[in-house]
């Protein structure tokens, strides 16, 4: 099976080698960077300090939005996927580019371009 984006950041991160990455590709480097902070803060803090190791359960859009669900959740865990979350209402998500929520059928953030033809 040949490796897309998402199977590059799994084998990247460890600690989301079997989480489902369920965002569209404008959302890359929004995540890329997103998992290289929070790489940086679980390397940070003792391994066996919650008594067990960090996992990222879940990434997928949530009304519009970007959420990343980890275990455990601690307060700089929950501050980093926060501060994604809010950045990600003004990135669209198919192509990066500049963006902002749109409401159709479903609640997205799409640039100009793509926001045409979603009835927003
Ligand atoms: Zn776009």
């Amino acid at each position: 099976m040949p490796q897309d984006w998402k199977d590059e950041l799994r084998a990247r991160y460890q600690w989301t080698s079997r989480t489902p990455l369920a965002v569209g590709e404008g959302w890359r480097p929004l995540l890329t960077e997103t998992f290289e902070r929070l790489d940086a803060a679980i390397a940070a803090i003792p391994a066996q300090a919650h008594g067990m190791p960090f996992r990222c359960l879940d990434v997928k859009e949530k009304y519009g939005t970007l959420r990343i669900e980890m275990v455990p959740y601690t307060d700089e865990i929950e501050a980093i996927c926060l501060d994604a979350e809010s950045r990600s209402e003004k990135v669209c998500d198919i192509c990066g580019g500049v963006g902002r929520m749109r409401e159709g059928t479903w609640v997205t953030v799409r640039c100009d371009e793509h926001a045409k033809g979603s009835g927003a």
